[in-house]
């Protein structure tokens, strides 16, 4: 069935490997992030093989899915006050910067007879989740050491997703500064600091993480060998995720269109360039898919031309290869075409 992605679980298993060693030999615990896929089993799995004790996502729906995996599990998007019932259910930890959110969690968890771990999460200026403030978080500590049923396991921090801010061993090391302070003003232990997702392993790698920092939440670097700013980590596997179309039509045709040039199905002008006459492919994938930005074809002689709703139009006048009717045509994926493809139900998934 086409249009499909093959997942390339040896590459995926190669990831987790690799990043495992050298994180533990930093003393860092992972949380392999698994919302791309949407907690796909088959990739949970080979996650799991590799000795990563702890799954992350951010979806409840994914944690639906794993009831069966045992393993540690984090729900990364702070909860909706709407959730809670779910959360204390399906997960051991949560990410949260809330009083009020963390307060319902402590009510359910104690109807339940259960007991919820939480990171709290504090912003060093990306400017997503997290508190900001020194006394809000000393506010929330507090808060939260008289309430029953939750554990206050550390802090964390999230960078370079909203404000694009790069992590560094000075930002992070305030999350140190912050650990260190309610730890002796409270007199309690916070186990964890969370240092961050793929963008914080450079620091790692260049030696300059504060050795206080003892979890990363891995997910763009053990799916698709990527980092900061999407960036190829050396010594990963790349390319797990291929895309697969097929061809529904191959005829020459001239590269302007004739008649009188409104508005594109998505309500832009097009402008095109005098080449001639080319040969030109339609593949069955389109807009409700994926983005023409975010797929690039592995036969670098092919032009992407553009994309409707259901239709790709490809020039393959100077390909590569040789195309006919019924044949197939592979594509590289970025990050949002990876989500893009494995949210579509119209593209079946199939393991390599
Ligand atoms: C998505 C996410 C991650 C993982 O980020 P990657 O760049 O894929 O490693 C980590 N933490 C949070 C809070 C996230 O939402």
């Amino acid at each position: 069935m086409f249009p499909k992605v093959e997942i390339n679980l040896s590459y995926i298993k190669y990831n987790a490997n690799v990043l495992q060693k050298k994180c533990s030999a930093s003393g860092i615990e992972i949380a392999a992030v698994t919302k791309l896929v949407r907690g796909d089993l088959s990739v949970v799995n080979v996650i799991c093989e590799s000795g990563i004790k702890m799954i992350a996502d951010s979806r409840l729906l994914n944690f639906e899915k794993m009831s069966e995996i045992n393993m540690e599990k984090l729900l990364l998007r702070i909860p909706m006050l709407s959730q809670i019932e779910r959360v204390v259910d399906l997960v051991d930890i949560s990410l949260n910067s809330e009083i009020e959110t963390i307060r319902k969690i402590s009510k359910v968890s104690k109807r339940k007879g259960k007991t919820h771990s939480i990171i709290l999460m504090i912003d060093l200026g990306d400017l997503r989740e997290g508190i900001i403030d020194d006394s809000l978080i000393d506010y929330t500590i507090s808060e939260t050491l008289k309430l029953d049923n939750v554990k206050i396991l550390g802090i964390g921090t999230n960078l370079t997703c909203f404000g694009g801010v790069v992590p560094s061993n000075k930002n992070l090391q305030k999350l140190v500064t912050v650990k260190r302070r309610i730890e002796s003003k409270y007199n309690i232990k916070l186990n964890i600091i969370s240092g961050g997702n793929s963008g914080s392993l450079g620091l790692l790698s260049d030696n300059k993480m504060p050795k206080e920092v003892n979890q990363l939440r891995l997910g763009a670097s053990i799916l698709m060998g990527i980092g900061l700013n999407d960036a190829d980590i050396p010594g990963l596997k790349q390319n797990s995720f291929n895309l697969v179309v097929e061809i529904i039509e191959i005829m020459e045709k001239p590269s302007i269109p004739s008649g009188e040039i409104g508005l594109d199905s998505f309500g832009n002008k097009p402008f095109f360039e005098d080449l001639g006459i080319r040969k030109k492919v339609i593949c069955a994938i389109g807009r409700q898919d994926v983005s023409l930005e975010d797929i690039t074809p592995f036969d670098k002689g092919i032009k992407m031309l553009g994309m409707s709703s259901d239709h790709l139009i490809l020039d393959v006048t100077d390909a590569v290869n040789n195309y006919s009717l019924g044949g197939l045509i592979s594509f590289e994926l970025s990050y949002g075409g990876v989500l893009s493809v494995m949210t579509s139900d119209y593209i079946s998934k199939t393991y390599v």
